[in-house]
């Protein structure tokens, strides 16, 4: 089961969706764990939060990305937006997925489905 990144509310497979893809920054690692979902520790809201490791024969990875975060609306992609500026020791840069509208299209973009 997808959680929201930002308020933790489940996403269940039909529900809308909204994908977010980072790019680390030099130094952080989560190759391991490469099509998992994993907890990524954010220093300025003092949580971790779910974020799916890309991995590294998916469409995502091809687009550069090396994690994404599933957020329920807009408005916690706004506020997850606003955190992420701040994480510049873990996160290089961002940026919207375009064209994803469900947790499906999402597992299909990344391999994902596994560690659901
Ligand atoms: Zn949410």
């Amino acid at each position: 089961m997808l959680r929201c990144s930002w308020c933790m509310k489940k996403i269940k497979e039909n529900d809308p969706v909204f994908g977010l893809s980072v790019k680390f920054a030099e130094g952080v690692d989560y190759s391991d764990q490469e099509g998992s979902i994993t907890q990524l520790w954010l220093e300025t809201r003092n949580t971790s939060v779910p974020m799916i490791v890309t991995t590294a024969d998916s469409e995502a990875k091809e687009d550069g990305s090396d994690a994404m975060f599933a957020l329920c609306s807009e408005k916690c992609g706004k506020k997850m937006k606003e955190t992420l500026n701040k994480e510049t020791t873990t996160i290089k840069e961002f940026k919207d997925i375009y064209g994803i509208k469900n947790v499906q299209q999402l597992s299909y973009f990344n391999d994902f489905s596994s560690a659901c």
